[in-house]
């Protein structure tokens, strides 16, 4: 058997933790089988509890965009390690940190670490909240932005804008001020706000989605938020956890040459240690506690562990004028390739992609919503394809609406490897 030592390790887990994971997409529930126990990662590769290596395309889901265990980060973080974890007073580490954000960020002047997404997208409606003293916020179908209370909110029936709870223990109220709207339908989001005039703080985004599948935005659609939220007074959020320093150093900002309000990072910004950040131009920055009255804290926020795996990650992204060219092609290759043979085999499918951000959609020619790539999931093929490639030896994520993340270390060995396990794919 394949997984032996990860089945029995699957079954103790589940004693004494919820489901065996610490995060529910870990469990394999959408794919069907046993969650591979993971032991170690270098490079372009995972090693799993059996002693198998696989071909990584999760990259932690996201942050070991360099591939895992870069030996100059690994030395970085061991070498602050022993000046010690943690003393929740201030550092010269953040301030540099920092300041390579700002530097290197469009309209950003300032910026806050936090230690995940969730808390910098939780962070960031708050601020957004409290600078234009308003209570709504729309987010789109199918984006997410962690699991705090006000983005746990699924579309309401009919034309009712507002959401309901897609959660127990999410309150009808808090629902109330979660506004849904449909990814890449502009004129979904201006009737949302003729109803909700004067109401609405902002607008939260992914730039590009991937929390449902890869799904790019279509004719302007970020440009046409940007001037809804203007003539609106309200703020564009960009959701850059996933996009932040993937697509660009300077985000999707830089990619599609739209400006935000306040940016959330995550994943890359940390370099495979919890970190989160929110950032905005001064004005509304100067919102946030001990200067303004909007507030916000944490224990380990800018944790100096974290700081220096964050710096340093970056820093080797920054030095490389080809890394985001490099990332990109070998993304473009297996889009192609893959595409390829799955053309021959008679398969009808759909693959995104933005730089080094992919994802497969079966049986469809078009996904640019999340009602879209439902009906994409629903068909299953996903999960048949995952689980024939993991038992090849290639990791992909084990749900048919999260991206695929290419990492530095991918190299033609391993797009050969991942080829010849999609050859094999029988549907
Ligand atoms: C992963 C993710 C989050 C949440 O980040 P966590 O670190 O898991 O809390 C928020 N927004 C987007 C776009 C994400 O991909």
């Amino acid at each position: 058997m394949l997984y032996q030592r990860s089945s029995a390790l699957f079954d103790e887990a589940q004693k004494y933790i919820p489901g065996g994971v610490n995060s529910p997409v870990r469990a394999f529930k959408s794919v069907g089988g046993v969650p591979v126990f993971m032991k170690s990662a270098k490079g372009a590769y995972l090693t799993d509890a059996d002693d198998r290596n696989y071909v990584d395309y999760i990259n932690s889901w996201g942050p070991a965009i360099l591939g895992h265990t870069h030996p100059v980060v690994l030395e970085a973080i061991q070498k602050q390690a022993e000046h010690g974890f943690s003393y929740g007073t201030p550092t010269e580490l953040e301030t540099e940190i920092a300041k390579l954000i700002v530097d290197n960020v469009p309209n950003i002047d300032q910026i806050r670490m936090v230690s995940s997404g969730t808390e910098a997208c939780m962070s960031a409606i708050r601020l957004a909240r409290g600078f234009t003293g308003r209570d709504k916020i729309i987010k789109f179908d199918g984006c997410y932005h962690g699991h705090s209370d006000s983005f746990l909110i699924k579309a309401g029936s009919g034309a009712a804008t507002f959401g309901n709870p897609n959660s127990p223990g999410v309150t009808k109220g808090t629902a109330q001020d979660t506004l849904i709207a449909t990814y890449n339908d502009i004129e979904n989001v201006a009737d949302i706000f003729r109803h909700n005039q004067g109401e609405i703080a902002a607008v939260i985004v992914e730039p590009v989605a991937g929390n449902m599948g890869c799904v790019l935005p279509e004719n302007n659609f970020l440009q046409n938020l940007k001037k809804v939220c203007q003539d609106n007074g309200a703020l564009l959020i960009f959701d850059e956890v996933m996009t932040g320093f993937r697509l660009a150093f300077g985000g999707a900002q830089e990619t599609f040459g739209v400006d935000a309000d306040i940016v959330t990072f995550g994943k890359v910004i940390g370099g495979g240690m919890p970190v989160g950040a929110f950032a905005a131009r001064q004005e509304i920055m100067d919102y946030l506690a001990p200067n303004g009255p909007v507030y916000q804290a944490g224990t380990l926020s800018g944790n100096p562990l974290a700081m220096r795996a964050g710096l340093t990650t970056l820093e080797l992204i920054k030095s490389d004028k080809d890394f985001y060219n490099k990332i990109n092609k070998t993304t473009e290759t297996l889009d192609f390739e893959i595409g390829k043979i799955l053309n021959e085999k008679g398969l009808k499918h759909r693959i995104n992609r933005k730089g080094s951000m992919m994802s497969i959609f079966f049986e469809t020619n078009k996904v640019s919503n999340f009602q879209e790539a439902y009906d994409s999931v629903y068909t299953c093929i996903f999960n048949n394809f995952f689980q024939q490639m993991l038992a090849n030896g290639i990791y992909l994520p084990p749900s048919g609406y999260e991206t695929w993340f290419i990492s530095a270390a991918i190299q033609d060995a391993e797009i050969d490897k991942t080829l010849e396990a999609v050859r094999r794919f029988e549907f």
